[in-house]
């Protein structure tokens, strides 16, 4: 295989666009993907045509237009490019119109109310800033595959793609206006740029068939702990197994086909997890690429026998998988806005995007708690290696260090650093290679980006860095008023970074934040640490958000409202989902497990005091066992009780509550039940894999 020649071979990129497109199309085009010029309908006839012969050539039959509802997975439509001929035969057809809007029916995914009010017409339109691309499977059937956003009849975002376009526009305005106030003439652009790091652990597909729970919940429930955890330290980066490293390859291959940057494979640090970075790219195209990543790896998996799992927390007492979201703003030039540079001037827009992003995290670390913010994430956030629920930033010694002087007015004066005079301000030149590393940060500077860590591996990144976007928009939006404004701009800029660190530093924390002392440390500092879905999707609705999303026209009061009706709703399905494959599980494998158990136990004792001789094991084995079945017996009621009461309960919000609080709190009684009869039945009665076989036998 040659690397060079697969990558990119079924993206309809730039290379092909400007092989196969007339010259002023290509330009037309190009100019529309670069300066959001409105798309001619003749371009998009010419394009079409043009996508279309490049698609059948390479096999395709038919295409889609692609889509990210708010189910936080994508969606797709086969239409083949038939249509009928005058004389009976069929020609292939694929116009403009058919490229550039496509009209799903909306009804059957979540809108949170926004289409009961109107029509439920859905509407898709063509993304062409993310290209279209092939999509290929097992048994050779290539669909054309084009990016899509999806709105209502009203022009209201019903998907992730949309708020994440408006809120690229809205931290480009901003950023732009904060560099033209420092002299910067040329950019023209600011885009955000995305490298999430992808967790997953992989199962063998014979041991995941027969489990309930992994199945349907994509966690196990139950489950006691394999004699063996992560205590040896021997997963992380560990000599990759033939089999994985088999899949990684087809993994890898796939993805390079789609035009997808995948970097960095290595053995993660819980037994059976892996990792999957590619290199960044610009915001969108990384949301669209790592849709296609979670997909995929989900299907190049079966072909191995395997399943991928996405979730966070599939096996408890070990580390959950999150998705490292490292962020930046860079110009169209090639500028990196968060990296420090060589001269003072370069050093002052370093400092001053810094400070945006300090204020824009102390002001909103709600909303970025909330957007990552699904039951899943409950069960790793603050547990085994895993940031806490508290949102803090990890800037570094240094570079707190200089910060924290400037903020003083006092001389600056670290290892070998020259003192250049700006304007009436010092500063110094800034260490570039922050490799002091923080691994326990949910958001961590590390040298010229941030590393968001409390994203979770399942979810759609689109949330967070619509957040992300935005929060820095209004940061930078302050920022701009103010320089503009100035008529030294080098002593406003100094007093802006001075100003912002003393009213934000709070939020910066340089040490171990899975430490118990940093959540004491935290509410004295009044950081809010909300340890739960429920409470911290209301982040989404407060004034703050509504008037923030709202002023920067990325998502409306409506559309957060449904958003957030959606996301709490969310929240009581999948519990309801997971309650209901405990009850399945308890009721149908393990308690004629036990029983089983104790029969053959009580038959035994029988047997053994048939011949006069003392059964003293069995019997002490029995009790136990008959111990644990009553009391799995009992909380098995508990829960269906509490299930059918959350079932019933009035109220999006008070039933997620009721599942959070009951519910869930129902599950964990008798899942120790379980565990406990786990340990105590033989293999071969226990009815699903045990942890070790998931974990230990890939
Ligand atoms: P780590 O030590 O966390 O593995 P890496 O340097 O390997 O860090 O980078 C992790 C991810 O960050 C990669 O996906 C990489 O492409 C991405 N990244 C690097 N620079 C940027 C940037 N300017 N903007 C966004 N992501 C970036
Ligand atoms: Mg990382």
């Amino acid at each position: 295989m040659e690397l060079t020649k697969i990558f990119g071979s079924n993206v309809f990129n730039d290379k092909v666009m400007k092989e196969r497109l007339p010259k002023e199309i290509y330009k037309a085009l190009k100019e529309t993907i670069e300066k959001d010029i409105p798309l001619r309908p003749d371009v998009a006839d010419v394009v079409a045509n043009t996508m279309k012969d490049w698609a059948i050539e390479k096999g395709a039959t038919h295409y889609t237009h692609w889509f990210q509802p708010l189910t936080g997975i994508t969606a797709e439509k086969h239409d083949s490019f038939i249509s009928p001929a005058d004389d009976g035969s069929v020609m292939l057809e694929f116009s403009g119109k058919q490229l550039i809007q496509g009209e799903p029916d909306a009804s059957s995914f979540p809108s949170g109310g926004l289409r009961t009010t109107f029509e439920a017409r859905g509407y898709t339109a063509w993304d062409c800033t993310s290209p279209a691309f092939l999509k290929e499977d097992e048994s050779g059937n290539v669909t054309l595959t084009i990016p899509t956003a999806f709105y209502s009849y009203n022009g209201e975002a019903l998907d992730k793609k949309t708020p994440l376009l408006r809120s690229m526009t809205a931290v480009s305005k901003q950023a732009l206006r904060v560099l033209k106030a420092l002299g910067n003439t040329v950019s023209t652009k600011v885009t955000s740029t995305v490298g999430p790091e992808q967790e997953y652990f992989l199962v063998d597909k014979k041991f995941y068939l027969e489990r309930i729970d992994l199945m349907l919940a994509g966690r196990t429930i139950f489950g006691a702990p394999a004699p063996k955890g992560q205590e040896l330290e021997d997963q992380y980066f560990g000599a990759i197994k033939d089999r994985v490293s088999a899949y990684m390859h087809d993994l890898n291959t796939e993805l390079w086909k789609m035009g997808i940057m995948s970097k960095t494979q290595h053995n993660e640090v819980a037994p059976a997890q892996y990792e999957m970075a590619p290199i960044f790219a610009t915001t969108n195209i990384a949301t669209d690429h790592n849709q296609l990543v979670m997909e995929t790896m989900q299907k190049v998996a079966l072909r191995h026998d395997l399943v991928c799992l996405l979730h966070e927390k599939p096996y408890a007492g070990i580390n959950g998988s999150g998705k490292h979201n490292n962020w930046s703003l860079s110009t169209e030039d090639g500028i990196n806005l968060l990296e420090p540079g060589h001269t003072p001037a370069e050093n002052v827009q370093f400092l001053l995007f810094l400070s945006a992003l300090l204020k824009a995290v102390d002001t909103h670390a709600d909303i970025l708690r909330a957007t990552c913010a699904h039951a899943a994430n409950d069960h790793r956030l603050g547990a085994n290696e895993a940031p806490p629920a508290i949102i803090s930033i990890f800037m570094g010694e240094e570079l707190t260090d200089i910060m924290e002087k400037l903020a003083k007015g006092e001389k600056i004066s670290i290892k070998g650093a020259q003192f250049v005079h700006v304007g009436v301000d010092t500063l110094p030149e800034i260490p570039k290679d922050n490799t002091d590393r923080n691994r326990t940060s949910p958001f961590a500077f590390t040298g010229n980006k941030f590393e968001f860590r409390t994203v979770g591996s399942s979810q759609s990144i689109s949330g967070p860095n619509v957040a992300l976007n935005t929060i820095a928009a209004e940061a930078l939006d302050e920022i701009a008023t103010r320089l503009e404004k100035a008529k030294d701009k080098n002593a406003e800029a100094a007093a802006i970074i001075r100003e912002t660190y003393k009213k934000h530093s709070r939020v910066i924390f340089n040490g171990n934040n899975y430490a118990e002392e940093w959540v004491k440390e935290a509410e004295k500092r009044g950081l809010p640490n909300v340890t739960n879905s429920v409470d911290a999707l209301k982040a989404f609705i407060t004034d703050k958000a509504l008037k923030l999303f709202g002023k920067y026209e990325v998502l409306s009061h409506k559309e957060l409202h449904s958003r957030y009706d959606i996301y709490v709703e969310h929240y009581s399905k999948q519990i309801n989902i997971e309650a209901l494959a405990a009850i399945d599980m308890v009721r149908k494998q393990f308690v004629p497990a036990g029983i089983e158990y104790a029969t053959f136990l009580a038959d035994s004792i029988s047997s053994f005091s048939a011949v006069s001789v003392a059964a003293s094991v069995q019997e002490d084995l029995l009790k136990k066992l008959a111990g644990l079945l009553t009391s799995s017996y009992k909380n098995l009621a508990k829960l269906e009780a509490a299930l059918a009461k959350a079932q019933g309960t009035d109220g999006t919000v008070k039933k997620a509550e009721a599942y959070r609080d009951k519910v869930i709190t129902a599950m964990q009684a008798l899942r120790t039940d379980i565990d406990s009869l786990e340990m105590v039945v033989p293999r071969d009665m226990w009815p699903v894999p045990t942890y070790t076989e998931l974990l230990f036998k890939l």
